[in-house]
């Protein structure tokens, strides 16, 4: 049987067109999204809402239903080939989505889904129509914007089209309530999308502390890893496309040696992660930018891993290193930290939430690789920093669980529906 939910809300439909929280995250499409998505779906459905996630089809012989968690489906919806097709093609196939979520809720009792929950401006096109023909309200969030990443490119990046950029702006105007993973998202929006100040929140994502803590620690995780115990060990982990910016890190250790050219014996760098976005168009632009700076003895290139096998990789590192453009809120940083790992980014999106400064790592402003190339020497002139800010790290990251996320969300649930009944009444 069924505890209530939120004020009224029992079950959501949750879109996620362009990527399947079933995916491996990492690489291609798949990212903080996913995660973000099945660890909220998971701990609203112990906050006793039912979540079902409508996603694209993008192999033949799917099951139509996938239970992912007790509480929580996915949906598989036929929408355009299965392969073959880019997220910038997917706007011409929203139609076709959003006509199998409509058949998929025709099948069920009326009422069946008592709010829209729509992630990425994709899906938002889809809730539009879906919560208004249910008669329910649409929440929205956002992930990444256009605007913010185009002001923020990396050099030579492909800026995001116009038309996403119409797109978001008319998700931001339909939404009943915005979800902004900071303070400083939530001003993006009012800034650069002039949303309504009062239908925006703002939730933190959170981080999955039985997942991601320092467990046996840092020499277990460099055993298991078959790393050296007094290497030190810069790690870069995520999707690899220049808005991530792995390249400044090669560049910056790559400076580090040449001040310090002993250290070549005990250096490891770690780059976990596959080619995304814009990044696909040269998949192999940073194996040869590691080879140009003479760097193939110490970078080490791993295709994307679980995350219980990723939490290994972050304990195992001295230090996270996320030298991102721009960044929505940067989901391993805070699991870096909550595996007990100092984390050094750039001082842009959510990662100043993420990362206090001189506490649990080093912010640093501006992408030159000389300032990353500093922080990284004050690793090895002094390498009892990786455990005094490493443990400081651990409980920072404490602060941000799932559970207080999904509270937060629900919160945000009960406001739309009572919102939304009060404008209909009116
Ligand atoms: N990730 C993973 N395996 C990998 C690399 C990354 O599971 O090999 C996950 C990681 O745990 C994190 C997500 O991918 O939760 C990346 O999220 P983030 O917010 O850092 O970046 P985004 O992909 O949203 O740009």
């Amino acid at each position: 049987m069924r505890r209530a939910g939120a004020a009224g809300v029992r079950r959501v439909a949750m879109l996620s067109v362009h990527t399947s929280p079933l995916h491996q995250p990492g690489t291609g499409d798949a990212g903080g999204m996913n995660v973000y998505i099945v660890e909220l779906a998971r701990r609203l459905a112990d906050l006793g809402i039912e979540v079902e996630v409508f996603t694209r089809a993008t192999t033949g012989g799917l099951p139509d239903v996938v239970e992912l968690a007790p509480g929580v489906l996915v949906r598989h919806v036929d929408a355009g080939p299965y392969e073959g097709l880019a997220k910038e093609d997917l706007p011409a196939q929203l139609c076709a989505f959003t006509h199998g979520v409509m058949q998929a809720e025709a099948s069920q009792r009326p009422g069946y889904y008592d709010l829209v929950h729509s992630h990425y401006w994709l899906s938002g096109h889809v809730g539009w129509l879906a919560a208004q023909r249910w008669g329910v309200p649409l929440v929205h969030a956002m992930h990444t914007m256009a605007k913010v990443k185009n002001a923020a490119l990396a050099e030579g990046d492909t800026p995001e089209p116009a038309a996403r950029v119409i797109g978001e702006t008319q998700i931001v105007e339909a939404a009943d309530r915005l979800v902004a993973n900071t303070e400083e998202e939530s001003e993006e929006l009012v800034r650069h999308y002039a949303a309504a100040r009062e239908k925006v929140a703002v939730v933190h994502p959170g981080v999955n502390l039985e997942r991601f803590r320092p467990a046996d620690g840092r020499a277990a995780a460099r055993e298991r890893l078959g790393l050296p115990q007094h290497a030190l060990v810069p790690l870069f982990a995520g999707r690899i496309q220049p808005l991530k910016a792995p390249d400044v890190l090669l560049r910056a250790v790559a400076l580090l040696l040449e001040e310090v050219p002993s250290l070549r014996q005990r250096l490891v760098v770690p780059v976990v992660g596959g080619p995304s976005g814009s990044g696909l168009a040269k998949p192999e632009r940073l194996q040869k930018l590691a080879a140009r700076l003479g760097l193939c003895d110490v970078v080490r290139f791993q295709p994307p891993v679980e995350q219980d096998r990723l939490a290994d990789w972050y304990r195992a590192a001295s230090v996270l290193v996320m030298p991102s453009h721009s960044e929505s809120f940067g989901l391993v940083a805070i699991e870096a930290q909550a595996c007990g790992t100092p984390v050094v980014a750039s001082a842009v999106g959510g990662l100043p939430v993420a990362v206090r400064d001189g506490v649990s790592g080093f912010l640093i402003d501006g992408h030159d690789p000389a300032d990353y190339a500093r922080v990284l020497r004050r690793f090895v002139d002094r390498p009892q920093l990786v455990e005094e800010l490493g443990t400081a790290a651990a409980h920072h990251a404490r602060a941000f669980g799932w559970d207080a996320s999904a509270a937060a969300t629900a919160d945000v649930y009960t406001g739309a529906v009572q919102h939304h009944r009060l404008a209909a009444r009116a």
